[in-house]
């Protein structure tokens, strides 16, 4: 099959051959048509971010297509069936192999390449606000990088679970764009603080959930503003990764629980259990569009590198998309 190589001293994207993925045992071979671009490829690309053991070296963390082959015991899919599904790498080729638990089967309103932008993002969103996050309806949660893909996902969900999102992001349109989706409080972070907004927004209470991609740049003003017994969950160090001085005591008498997590590293069996739970909460409100992927701009594969510029540039609102197939 055809797959975009990482070409090895000069990190550039080509698109070059490699084996074709063979389904085994309750696995799915499915036809890639569309992937999407993720903040991780960047950082594979130049070796900062390794694939998990077992993993294919290609790029690319989602895809959506149709199924080709069913291994053995791969349950309910037929040849034929347009799935999209989470990897922990190999979206950027022809074919992919995917345990069946991890297929989600897209709804009929979405093409493929709407649906090559859903996985990554609404499961990152998922996990992150209800599980670590334990949102609740009528709850304030604070969703930095509010127009990027998760924060995309992010506001969407919040909205349907009942509660209040407050977004952060870097320009009016993005702003625009968070509100459009349902975001209560849109807060431009080049032109104020965030913690003031926030406290003055929820009459002094606080965030009660803070989804957090930036980390270390954010840490002190989401320390002033996140709420008695708020869920504090980081799942990114887009403004650096240490913090250099941390009182506990203040985060003890408040309760806060800190959480940290990476959707890639969770173990296989999590990640199906993940996928069921999200397709459960999701896959009625994907069918009557009350959530939707929200997509910037689709390229063809072979424009990857023009795809991940952008990204680099945060120019997007909403996922990057890679056509692969017609
Ligand atoms: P994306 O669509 O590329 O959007 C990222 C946005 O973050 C940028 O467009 C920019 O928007 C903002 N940003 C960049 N640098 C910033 C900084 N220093 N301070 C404040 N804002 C900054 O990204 P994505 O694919 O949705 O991913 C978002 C983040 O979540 C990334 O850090 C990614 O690694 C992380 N992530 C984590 C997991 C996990 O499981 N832990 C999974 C998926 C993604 P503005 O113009 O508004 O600044």
């Amino acid at each position: 099959m055809r797959a975009i190589q990482v070409e090895k001293d000069t990190h550039r994207l080509r698109i070059g051959e490699a084996p074709d993925p063979e389904p085994g045992p309750g696995e799915l071979l499915v036809s890639i048509k569309a992937t999407a671009v993720n903040r991780a490829d960047l950082l594979q690309r130049i070796g900062k971010y390794p694939p998990p053991p077992g993993a294919s070296d290609i790029l690319g963390l989602e895809m959506a297509g149709v199924v080709e082959r069913a291994g053995e015991g791969a349950g309910p899919w037929r040849l034929g069936d347009r799935v999209c599904a989470l990897l922990p790498g190999g979206g950027y080729a022809e074919r992919a192999v995917i345990p069946a638990g991890m297929a989600i089967a897209i709804p009929e309103r979405l093409g493929f390449e709407e649906a090559a932008a859903l996985p990554e993002v609404f499961l990152t969103a998922y996990l992150n606000l209800f599980r670590l996050g334990r949102l609740t309806a009528g709850e304030r949660v604070l969703i930095h990088a509010g127009a990027s893909g998760v924060g995309t996902a992010a506001i969407q969900l919040a909205r349907e679970a009942g509660a209040v999102p407050i977004v952060t992001a870097g320009s009016a349109a993005k702003l625009d764009a968070c509100a459009a989706l349902g975001a209560v409080c849109g807060i431009n972070y080049k032109e104020e603080r965030f913690a003031d907004r926030v406290l003055a927004f929820t009459d002094g209470h606080g965030a009660d959930v803070i989804l957090d991609p930036v980390g270390a740049a954010y840490w002190a003003d989401n320390d002033r503003c996140i709420a008695t017994d708020g869920r504090w969950v980081i799942i990114g160090g887009l403004g650096g990764y240490r913090v250099e001085q941390l009182d506990i005591r203040a985060f003890m008498g408040r309760r806060i629980q800190l959480n940290f997590s990476t959707l890639r590293a969770l173990p296989q069996a999590d990640k199906i259990r993940l996928t069921e739970q999200f397709a459960g909460f999701a896959a009625a409100r994907l069918g009557d569009g009350r959530l939707r992927p929200v997509i910037d701009r689709v390229f063809d594969w072979t424009e990857a590198e023009q795809a991940h510029a952008a990204m680099k540039a945060n120019a997007n609102i909403g996922k990057l998309v890679l056509r692969v197939q017609p």
